[in-house]
């Protein structure tokens, strides 16, 4: 009795103690298990939402407590509520402060551990488990402490989940507050850019500085330039928030992705023209309906190609294949374009990242991370991969029909990836056999006017005053 009561106390001594809430959980989590000679000690709690939390200590590595972890959300009763819902409860980890008494019986193999929850439950359905070497006695852990011992320390971890639960949810908003101050000055900067552009052709008009005719009229076409440049800005940024507030409206049907890739290569023929490069289709004849908002998977795809025919030189070839792919469709965009850098394949996706070398030509830097928001959005997803010198490809991957496990989708993509990065570094063989590669994209290649931004061309700035 004096033994037990020394070991709640210690439970309330580590809640009132220093360090989080998270360190707290570790801490009694740890203590319990060596009590009882088990290995580890995890605890799961169904209200609000079911959550497992596996104490680890110092040097374990992340997913040493997962078997646990599953072990007991499989096995810990549910609400029926959740019973229905049936899916895996994420699991956290609780780490004890450094120096600390390590967890249980110290780490070990985890081949053939023996499991146990432990049948006593607090409000809230609060439950524990704990992992023994393998053939441990279970009977020992229960007679190791009555029931009421555990009632009381079931109590005190509760407590302290919650509270780790609360804290996780401030740093959570804190880190949210963070982004959203850092996006609003980002986009503050992006239109302050060309306003300061605007208002320097501006300055010079009214100050009576342009007297000739044809000089002040290309001012004004420069400024007007700029205005539908801002007005792509402010739209890509309304796009942006509709998404985020989940306002978008999608319309979620079995449509014909061959028809949408033809929509969208008709539409962007003429801009491939007048840049001098192939647009190629590649559409199957009997390609199976993919599950999305058509209109929104052309958005997509527009946008991606309209990318491929901006980012490659004169002369290049942008491809766009469809093609279904188990319980999956795929649409990929391949271009024999400068190339991403494997550091930038991810950043793209970004808000407002632009590549070095590509300042000159048009854009807000919002156009990728759209359109992988509304493939998510979609229940499908958007990737790239790259050969820098040799070319690009984007996958869009969307779900063959409307019951689709999302977990498909992320395979399939990750698949389709390095399928499309093996294309490229053979293009790259066969590229280096022929000789020497084409020249890289130069802003002046592309001097055709519509590509080029007025905003950022220092070298025309008043020269023609
Ligand atoms: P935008 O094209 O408006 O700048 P995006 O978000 O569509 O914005 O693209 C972000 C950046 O990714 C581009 O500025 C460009 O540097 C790079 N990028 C996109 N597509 C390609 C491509 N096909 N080849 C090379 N770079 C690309």
């Amino acid at each position: 009795m004096h033994e037990e009561r020394a070991l709640l106390g210690r439970a309330l001594d580590i809640l009132a103690g220093p360090g989080d809430a998270n360190e707290h959980l570790a801490a009694i989590l740890a203590m319990v298990a060596r009590v009882v000679g088990a290995m580890r000690a995890a605890l799961v709690v169904d209200e609000p939402v079911r959550r497992v939390t596996v104490a680890l200590a110092a040097g374990e590595a992340e997913d040493a407590g997962n078997p646990l972890a599953m072990w007991l959300d499989a096995h810990a009763p549910r609400s029926a509520a959740r019973r229905a819902a049936a899916v895996a409860a994420p699991i956290g980890v609780a780490r004890a402060r450094a120096g600390a008494r390590p967890t249980g019986a110290a780490g070990g193999a985890t081949a053939d551990a023996t499991f146990f929850l432990i049948p006593v439950s607090a409000p809230g359905g609060v439950h524990m488990g704990v992992e023994l070497r393998p053939g441990a006695d279970t009977e020992a852990v229960t007679a190791r402490l009555p029931v009421s011992t555990y009632r009381h320390l079931l109590v005190a971890l509760e407590l302290a989940s919650s509270r780790a639960t609360d804290e996780r949810e401030r740093a959570e908003l804190r880190a949210r507050d963070t982004e959203r101050t850092r996006f609003v000055s980002m986009v503050a900067h992006e239109l302050r850019t060309p306003l300061t552009g605007l208002g320097g052709y501006l300055d010079l008009l009214l100050e009576g500085r342009v007297t000739d005719p044809g000089v002040e009229r290309e001012f004004l076409e420069r400024g007007r330039r700029i205005t539908e440049g801002m007005a792509e800005l402010v739209g890509d940024l309304l796009e942006m928030s509709r998404i985020e507030a989940g306002s978008l409206g999608l319309k979620i049907t079995q449509f014909s992705l061959a028809e949408a890739c033809s929509h969208v290569v008709d539409g962007l023929v003429p801009l491939a023209d007048a840049a001098g490069l192939r647009l190629v289709r590649a559409l199957p004849p009997r390609l199976r309906p993919a599950t999305g908002d058509g209109r929104r998977v052309e958005q997509i795809v527009t946008n991606l190609v309209a990318n491929a025919i901006k980012y490659t030189a004169r002369g290049g070839l942008v491809e766009l294949e469809a093609r279904a792919g188990g319980a999956v469709a795929f649409v990929v965009v391949r271009d024999d374009g400068p190339g991403i850098k494997n550091g930038d394949q991810a950043r793209i996706f970004e808000p407002f990242v632009r590549l070095a070398g590509h300042e000159r030509i048009t854009g807000t830097g919002l156009g990728l991370p759209i359109a992988r928001d509304l493939a998510r959005a979609m229940r499908g997803d958007l990737g790239a991969t790259s050969v820098p010198g040799t070319g690009s490809s984007f996958v869009l991957v969307l779900p063959g029909s409307a019951d689709q496990d999302g977990s498909l989708v992320a395979a399939a993509l990750a698949t389709a990836l390095e399928a499309e990065a093996f294309t490229l570094e053979e293009r790259a063989v066969l590229a280096a056999r022929r000789g020497p590669a084409r020249a890289a994209v130069t802003p002046h290649d592309r001097d055709d006017g519509r590509i080029l931004r007025p905003d950022v061309d220092p070298a025309d700035d008043g020269s023609a005053a």
